[in-house]
């Protein structure tokens, strides 16, 4: 069936008939009657209205994870009006299936500077605006080889120009503090890590932005994007939940389909650089260590190992995947991944592995621009180039974020906006980033407001 109506579904309010017809898109001369809307919608001070005041911009979010939920509290807070689709349930994608480490950025620190540098700046933030989300149990760097100690130099340097505090541990207090470590150590840097919820992170975004006026819709998927002439209009969507087909209009569709960027981009015939790229993580029973453990070598294949609530998370690998529908739990990289977690933890070789999967990271495969690479030069003597990144694929992509205003594609595309790479630890810094792009194509300057404000707990999804 097709229908510009949204069938009810199961007690929710049915959708504003405005959605039958396609907002005006506001034009930069409307602009400052826009913002004084968008403004007092956000309950920032703003003049007296001179005029009535115009709708609020519609923006449309393709895909419900950390990057979508994240955006769509922005884009409320700052006032604007958001409908949130996502093909399954919200964090269904990679967000829901990670490994759970709030990074510090020390893992980037040698290889991906600007990456490293959002990590600990997201780190902080996301401490202070989801009190209780985390286990603030800090992690470790720990060298085993001589090929270890080696690197320790390099490490930090590079943690020292990203801002990432490291402290020192001979091998005796490493082991003090955690006595799950390989006796063999040879000393361990302490990082501010941490182990996170992959889910109930992205859901106080996401309840947070449903508080404000956002309308999530999970089970709605993307079956295309709707065009007059280079620019987009909006969406049809199909409602696995009630088997039928309708279209939202808006102004801008924001496309946060992680790892699916690509297939949604081609919906609109635009050519966005995501791929996919997948690790495998496995689950051992019993909690084997109280840190977030990690090897004190650039980017590798298992060599992190994390507690989660009682059980042992160890991971990951990484391969370029043609679709990320299609992800392997491939036996001899969970080989590989028990092997050498258990050089870092050796009670992991003994436990019972209760569980495996994988996910796919949506990494950027484009230069970076000078603008990102110029972050580095937040700390004085950060002018030196980064250490190339290592050979191997997946490995050798950078972990940015990166935001496309395909309005400014070889064949530009209006209306049309792409959010991708960067980790689940940047989804807050993520969202800022395409909601200035969004603000600034719709002639608004409206302030992120996402740093302070404390987010509703997770459970509050659920009470709708
Ligand atoms: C093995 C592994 C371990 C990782 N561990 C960590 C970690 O410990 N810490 C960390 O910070 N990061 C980690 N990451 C990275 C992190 O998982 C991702 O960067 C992050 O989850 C991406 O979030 P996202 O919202 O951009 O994508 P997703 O969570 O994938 O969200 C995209 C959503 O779009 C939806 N979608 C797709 N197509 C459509 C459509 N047509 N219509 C509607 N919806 C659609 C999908 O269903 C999906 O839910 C890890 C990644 C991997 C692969």
């Amino acid at each position: 069936m097709t229908t510009n109506d949204r069938p009810g579904d199961g007690g929710r309010p049915e959708p504003a008939p405005t959605e039958k017809v396609r907002p005006p898109r506001p034009k930069r001369a409307r602009s400052s009657a826009v913002a004084r809307s968008v403004a007092a919608a956000a309950s920032i001070a703003a003049p007296e209205p001179v005029a009535p005041p115009a709708p609020a911009p519609h923006v449309l979010i393709i895909g419900g994870g950390g990057t979508g939920g994240a955006l769509a509290h922005d884009l409320a807070l700052r006032g604007l009006r958001v409908t949130l689709v996502e093909r399954g349930e919200v964090t269904s994608g990679s967000t829901g299936k990670h490994h759970g480490l709030l990074h510090s950025g020390a893992r980037y620190a040698t290889t991906d500077r600007a990456a490293a540098i959002d990590c600990i700046t997201e780190n902080k933030i996301l401490r202070r605006i989801c009190p209780g989300s985390f286990e603030e149990n800090d992690g470790l760097f720990v060298a085993l080889t001589d090929e270890d100690v080696e690197f320790e130099k390099q490490f930090v340097e590079a943690c020292w120009l990203c801002a990432v505090p490291t402290k020192r541990l001979g091998r005796e207090a490493a082991l003090r503090m955690e006595p799950g470590l390989n006796p063999n150590l040879r000393f361990a840097y302490q990082v501010p890590d941490a182990t996170m919820d992959a889910m109930r992170v992205p859901l106080r975004f996401m309840a947070t932005a449903r508080r404000n006026g956002a309308d999530i819709r999970p089970f709605t998927e993307v079956v295309a994007v709707t065009m007059t002439g280079r620019t987009v209009s909006g969406v049809r969507v199909r409602d696995h939940a009630a088997g039928r087909d309708y279209e939202i209009g808006a102004d801008i569709v924001v496309n946060a389909a992680g790892p699916w960027a690509a297939r949604v981009a081609s919906l609109a015939g635009v050519n966005v650089p995501v791929v996919a790229s997948p690790g495998v993580l496995v689950a051992v029973r019993g909690r084997h260590v109280n840190m977030v453990v990690n090897r004190l070598h650039a980017p590798g294949d298992g060599d992190i190992v994390l507690p989660q609530r009682l059980r042992t998370v160890v991971g990951t690998s990484s391969w370029i995947a043609d679709d990320p529908d299609e992800l392997a739990v491939r036996a001899a990289d969970v080989e590989l991944i028990v092997r050498e977690s258990a050089a870092l933890v050796p009670a992991v070789a003994r436990a019972e592995v209760t569980a495996t999967w994988s996910a796919a990271r949506p990494l950027v495969q484009a230069p970076v621009p000078a603008a990102r690479k110029r972050v580095a030069t937040r700390r004085e003597a950060a002018t030196a180039p980064a250490a190339p990144a290592p050979a191997g694929a997946g490995r050798g992509l950078a972990r940015d974020l990166r935001c496309f205003d395909h309005a400014t594609d070889a064949t530009p595309t209006e209306g049309f906006v792409t959010i991708a790479g960067g980790k689940a630890t940047t989804l807050r810094a993520m969202a800022e980033a395409a909601a200035d792009v969004v603000c600034s194509k719709l002639g608004l300057a409206l302030p992120c407001r996402t740093t302070d404000i404390v987010l509703l707990p997770h459970s509050a999804w659920y009470s709708a």
